[in-house]
């Protein structure tokens, strides 16, 4: 027997088909991970009749709670860690502003039809007399193997209906690795401007997938050869492009952006990291100066695009919590490496920078070497030398003087406590200082030195104990 139907449930559903006189599919994306050995855990399951009806009998049989989304005449169950929704199969028409479909009951080929992919439109059956026999009316396994991505209908139709679509088949391409058929391709730069109708959370729910895809920037050249950037993803449009002075040229800092992500992609799987790599020159374009001695600058871009972070987290519906802080903080941070490896490597530097990437230093790191992507190879070579230095010296100034996650030894209530002060700037002067002096290695990260250090600067303050 095919092997993609050992599943327990498949042989249960299709007795509750038979029972009912109507006729079972395991359809979409089941079928085509099958194909692709691809790891899958939702089941979707199309029925010749009521789906919600299916999923009841179902659940009943094994006692599994039954979700009921009326409005959509879909349910959902859930089974030894599957997710497996029913839904009648139907027949979908549009009306030009909204995505939202009407819905009429239809045969299985109608529902296909409704597919956005040949690819997704392929089908088990599951009743018994044809059990897991393959339904694929547009040829989706022989796209399949071709590594192609097409729509079974006209693709102008197809995206014109729902325009999420076009990002759909971009996230596929990215993800599998797929080509994009020429005329479904051509069709999405003919149907770019209708992307509008669709909501950010949807397209947010694509774009991470394609961040989280094997070779992100795959993704993000469609999006540019297909004219959806712009529209989808402005600030990262912004990035493209080199502006030439005399001998002075800039580097592409679009191409540069996806270099790096690829580059991040490959040893992380860190999707915010990943993020981080794609904003971490987003700041450039609106720092960029040319100045006639040095050439182009971009003084400033990591405050600047650091902030963009939450603008661009805010505006595509990402979450603005700590995934967002962590973004941010890559991003300020980024040139850090490079302009210590740059110069002597002195361990006041180094401390401060622990002292602020804290518990993110090793991710911030990897993204500061997957910034070197100079054409140059002894540059590279003299960069990643450099950042071994760093790595060494972060290792032992750790080991020294903990200073991950520093909290300082003495606290703001202990000098309030011993001169008696009440909460005022001298007692924000004295334990900022005594940071500093630890930051800069005049007193070891301990409470004693720390202590002693606060007594000397209370008293050039003039100010006197009331307790030890
Ligand atoms: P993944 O599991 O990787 O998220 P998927 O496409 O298999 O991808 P869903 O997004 O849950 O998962 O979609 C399930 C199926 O529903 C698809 O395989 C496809 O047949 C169909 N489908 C999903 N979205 C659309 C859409 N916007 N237009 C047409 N068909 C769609």
């Amino acid at each position: 027997m095919n092997d993609a139907l050992q599943h327990p449930l498949f042989r249960r559903i299709g007795a509750i088909a038979d029972a009912k006189g109507v006729q079972a599919f395991v359809i979409g994306g089941y079928v085509r991970d099958y194909f692709l050995r691809r790891p899958c855990t939702d089941i979707d399951i199309v029925v010749t009749g009521s789906g919600i009806e299916m999923a009841e009998a179902l659940g009943k049989e094994v006692k599994s709670h039954v979700s009921v989304f009326k409005n959509f005449g879909t349910a959902m169950l859930r089974y030894d860690g599957w997710e497996v929704e029913f839904v009648g199969a139907r027949k979908e028409s549009y009306r030009a502003d909204s995505r939202k479909p009407i819905v009429e009951n239809g045969t299985l080929h109608d529902d296909q039809l409704r597919r956005d992919f040949t690819i997704n439109a392929m089908a088990f059956s599951l009743n018994a007399d044809s059990f897991g026999e393959l339904v694929d009316p547009f040829n989706g396994m022989e796209d399949l193997e071709r590594c192609i991505i097409r729509t079974p209908c006209d693709p102008d139709t197809t995206f014109s209906d729902d325009p999420l679509r076009m990002i759909r088949a971009v996230r596929f391409a990215s993800q599998l690795g797929f080509d994009i058929a020429p005329d479904t391709f051509e069709a999405i730069g003919r149907n770019k401007e209708r992307i509008k109708i669709v909501s950010k959370e949807r397209i947010i729910t694509e774009l991470n997938k394609i961040m989280a895809s094997p070779v992100p920037s795959i993704g993000f050249e469609l999006f540019d050869q297909s004219g959806l950037l712009p529209l989808i993803f402005p600030e990262l449009d912004r990035l493209k492009g080199v502006e030439r002075v005399g001998k002075h040229a800039h580097k592409d800092n679009f191409r540069h952006t996806l270099q790096v992500t690829d580059n991040v992609a490959r040893r992380s799987d860190n999707l915010w990291l990943r993020w981080a790599a794609l904003l971490h020159d987003i700041g450039k374009p609106r720092t960029k100066a040319y100045d006639p001695k040095v050439g182009w600058t971009f003084h400033g871009h990591e405050v600047v695009g650091s902030k963009m972070v939450a603008t661009i987290f805010r505006n595509m519906k990402l979450p603005m919590n700590e995934k967002m802080k962590y973004v941010q903080k890559l991003v300020f941070l980024h040139l850090r490496p490079i302009i210590l490896s740059e110069d002597t490597v002195t361990d006041s530097a180094v401390r401060r920078l622990l002292f602020e990437a804290g518990d993110d230093i090793d991710d911030l790191m990897m993204l500061c070497e997957a910034d070197i992507t100079s054409e140059n190879r002894d540059k590279v070579k003299r960069y990643l030398r450099n950042f071994e230095l760093v790595r060494i010296k972060l290792r032992e100034i750790e080991e020294k003087d903990r200073i991950r996650n520093f909290q300082p030894p003495i606290s703001g209530e202990l000098i309030m406590q011993v001169y008696g002060l009440k909460p005022c700037r001298i007692v924000g002067d004295i334990k900022n200082a005594i940071k500093e002096a630890i930051l800069d290695g005049i007193i070891a990260n301990d409470y004693d030195q720390a202590y002693a250090y606060m007594e000397r600067l209370a008293a050039e303050q003039g100010l006197t104990k009331i307790s030890e």
